[in-house]
C-alpha cells in the first residue's frame, strides 16, 4: 500500500518564500511509487489550501489561492484525505520555516489531531524558536556559548537609553540584534556602535516583540545535521564561508558569495567536540527527527553552540542535506527516514 504523505508548506511567517523551495524540491525527490502525496499550500495570511503538486517555479505559488486549490479549516487534516477515499493521511510532513510552522504551533495542532508528523514535537519546536529560551535551556545544559541579553517592545518603547546601556555593558561592540522567533538571518543586525544599535532595535521589533542581542564573535562557522528520536546521530560537519559581512538572508538565498564546505576541514578532536555538544543540545530540548545544530568554532578551537533549528532549509542544496549526503544518506534516503522517525515517535505515544 502507497502512504499518503501530506505536505505543509508556505505558512504565516517571514520565512514563507523559504518553504516554498524546499517543498517543491521535497515533492520531486518523493517516491511517487511508495507514496501519494498531497500538499496543502498556507498563504502568508495563514489560510489553508489543498493545493495542486508544486512543480512550477515557485514565484507563481501565491496563483494558488485564486487558481484552483480548496480553501480549508486546519483540522480538517483528520478527516478523509479525498471524498470517497478511506482514512486519513498517514504521516504529516510540516515543511514550514518559522513561527506558525515551526514554532510548535502547528504540532500541537497535531498533536490534537493524533495524526503522526516529521520532525520536532510542541516542547522541542516552540523553545527552540525562541532564541532566549533556547540559550537558556543550553546553559542549563552546561553548553558554551556567548554572552546575551533580552528585551520585551513594550519595556524598550519605555526605557529605550537604559535598553542600549544595558546591551553596551553586557555584551558591548560588536553586537548582533535579533528578533526571539524567527530564522533565515530575518529582522538581524550586526552593530558596532551606538546609533547602529538603536536602527537594529527598531529592525528587530518589527518581526517580534521580544530580541535578543548577542556577543560578536569572530569565529569559524560550522554546523552539524542531528537525526533520531532517542538515539539521535550526527552527520559530518561542515563550515559556512561567507565573503559578506555576516551570513545574512541574501548570502542564504539570494546570492551565490557564500561557500558550504562539507566536510569542514577540522579537527577530529574539534568534530567530537562538536558531536557531543550537538546531542547535548538536542536532548536539552528534547529533541525528535531532526536538528541544524550551528556553532562557532574559535581560532583557540573553543565550541560555542549558536542555534538549532527544528526545521532546517532543506532544499537539495541546503546545508542539512548535504551534510547527510556526505555521512551516506541522500536527499531521498533522508525524507524516508524522516518519515520513518515520525512513524516510530508516533507509534511510542499510543
Ligand atoms: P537560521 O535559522 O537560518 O540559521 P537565524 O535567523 O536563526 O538563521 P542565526 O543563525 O542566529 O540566525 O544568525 C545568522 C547569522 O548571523 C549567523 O549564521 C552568523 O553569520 C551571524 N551571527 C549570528 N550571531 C552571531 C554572533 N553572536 N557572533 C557572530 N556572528 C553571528
Ligand atoms: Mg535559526
Ligand atoms: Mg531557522
Ligand atoms: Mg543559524
Amino acid at each position: 500500500m502507497k502512504k499518503k504523505i501530506c505536505l505543509l508548506y508556505g505558512g504565516k511567517s517571514a520565512e514563507h518564500q523559504v518553504s516554498l523551495q524546499t517543498a517543491k524540491a521535497v515533492i520531486q525527490a518523493l517516491d511517487h511509487q511508495k507514496y501519494d502525496i498531497y500538499p496543502i499550500f498556507i498563504t502568508t495570511e495563514g489560510n489553508w489550501i489543498k493545493g495542486p503538486l508544486l512543480t512550477g517555479p515557485v514565484e507563481t505559488v501565491k496563483q494558488l489561492e485564486f487558481h484552483g486549490g480548496e480553501k480549508m479549516a486546519p483540522n480538517a487534516l483528520s478527516t478523509s484525505v479525498s471524498e470517497g477515499e478511506q482514512g486519513g493521511y498517514d504521516v504529516i510532513f510540516p515543511l514550514l520555516h518559522g513561527p506558525n510552522g515551526e514554532d510548535g504551533t502547528v504540532q500541537g495542532m497535531l498533536e490534537l489531531l493524533n495524526l503522526p508528523y516529521v520532525g520536532n514535537g510542541v516542547l522541542a519546536s516552540s523553545a527552540g524558536m525562541d532564541k532566549v529560551i533556547m540559550k537558556n535551556l543550553f546553559a542549563q545544559a552546561g553548553l558554551d556559548q556567548v554572552k546575551y541579553v533580552s528585551f520585551i517592545r513594550s519595556i524598550w518603547e519605555k526605557k529605550p537609553e537604559a535598553c542600549y546601556r544595558e546591551v553596551e555593558e553586557k555584551t558591548g561592540y560588536p553586537c548582533f540584534v535579533k528578533p526571539a522567533n524567527l530564522g533565515s538571518s530575518v529582522g538581524i543586525s550586526k552593530c558596532t556602535n551606538r546609533e547602529e544599535l538603536e536602527a537594529a532595535f527598531k529592525e528587530a521589533f518589527q518581526y517580534d516583540r521580544k530580541i535578543i542581542i548577542e556577543e560578536g564573535v569572530t569565529a569559524r562557522e560550522i554546523e552539524l545535521g542531528v537525526i533520531g528520536n532517542d538515539d539521535p546521530k550526527c552527520s559530518v560537519a561542515g563550515e559556512i564561508v561567507s565573503k559578506k559581512n555576516f551570513y545574512d538572508y541574501k548570502a542564504k538565498y539570494e546570492d551565490g558569495d557564500t561557500a558550504l564546505i562539507i566536510p569542514a576541514d577540522i579537527s577530529e578532536e574539534v568534530y567530537k567536540k562538536l558531536t557531543e555538544a550537538a546531542i547535548t543540545a538536542f536532548k536539552a530540548l528534547d529533541c525528535s527527527g531532526l536538528v541544524r545544530a550551528d556553532f562557532f568554532v574559535t581560532k583557540e578551537n573553543r565550541v560555542m553552540i549558536n542555534e538549532v533549528n527544528t526545521m532546517p532549509g532543506f532544499t537539495p542544496f541546503s546545508m542539512f542535506p548535504l551534510l547527510w549526503k556526505h555521512s551516506g544518506l541522500d536527499y531521498p534516503q533522508l525524507i524516508e527516514k524522516l518519515i520513518e522517525l515520525a512513524l516510530e515517535r508516533h507509534a511510542e505515544k499510543q
